[in-house]
């Protein structure tokens, strides 16, 4: 029976030191997995670090700015050094700037695009060329629902999360024959560092929550399910997929 269970797998999870990336490494830790986590501030990340600790959880950290090409190399190296594979990629790091698109200014676009989606190609490429030696992977790629749906004042971030959908297809299709899967989760709105202040607006999360099935907003502790199934073995058999976490938002 295929099992759940993530044990001798190495994870990484970019952006790992707060919100959902933080929920992701702590979902993949219960159930057996040694994370390392990266982002680019070290002293939140290694606080996380202790955090997962405090839980029983193998975790380090690693420092890396995803849009740097030498640093995300240099993390991959590092991983498989000191664990000796890299099983599962959460490629997470991710920044938002909402502006409506008379506003959106090169300079907000260019740093949405080269975080959002050049770091998500830099990360997903050279895990990929580890994974390819392994013949093992496991790549989840975090997108959105404005990867599927339209919303005011998300010109940039919706290009990225569009573009995320797409080129976890193909390479979904060209990883298959190295036994890597490749999917992407979508959330819909989640409390995080990244959304707080975005929802605290009363009147803005009332008309998120009425356009939701599940009549409220998500929490990190929501995508525990979505990203363990696609972490294991149990998901083996489905690549290529977006997977709305969203309680019900895109299907309406
Ligand atoms: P968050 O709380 O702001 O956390 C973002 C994480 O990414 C932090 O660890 C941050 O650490 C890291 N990061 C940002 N830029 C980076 C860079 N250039 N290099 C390395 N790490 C970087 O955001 P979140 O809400 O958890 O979002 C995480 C992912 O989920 C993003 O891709 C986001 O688009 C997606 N998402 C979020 C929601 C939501 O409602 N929260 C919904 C749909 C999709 P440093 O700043 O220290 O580097």
């Amino acid at each position: 029976m295929p099992t759940f269970d993530l044990k001798g797998k190495v994870a990484l999870i970019t952006g790992g030191s707060k919100g959902i990336g933080f929920g992701m490494a702590q979902a993949l830790g219960h159930y057996g997995a040694t994370l390392v986590i990266s982002s680019r501030g070290q002293e939140e990340g290694e606080q996380a670090v202790s955090q997962l600790k405090e839980e029983k959880l193998d975790a380090s950290y690693i420092s890396c700015d995803v849009t740097k090409k030498d640093q995300v190399e240099q993390l991959v190296a590092q991983i498989v050094d000191q664990f000796g594979s890299l099983d599962i990629l959460v490629n997470n790091a991710g920044m938002n700037i909402r502006k409506p698109l008379v506003e959106v200014e090169e300079s907000d676009w260019d740093q949405v695009l080269t975080v959002n989606l050049k770091g998500i190609f830099l990360v997903g490429q050279a895990c990929a060329k580890q994974m390819i030696k392994q013949n093992y992977g496991k790549i989840i790629n975090i997108s959105s629902i404005l990867g599927t749906v339209g919303m005011p004042f998300q010109t940039s971030y919706a290009a990225t999360k569009g573009g995320i959908n797409q080129l976890t297809k193909v390479w979904a299709e060209e990883l298959a024959p190295h036994n890597i899967t490749v999917n992407s989760i979508g959330p819909g709105y989640i409390t995080t560092p990244m959304t707080k202040e975005w929802l605290s607006d009363p009147e803005r999360s009332e008309k998120i929550i009425n356009s939701t099935m599940i009549k409220r907003i998500g929490e990190t502790s929501d995508l525990v399910g979505p990203v363990v199934f696609l972490a294991s073995d149990t998901s083996a058999y489905v690549t290529g997929q977006v997977l709305n976490v969203d309680g019900g938002w895109t299907a309406r």
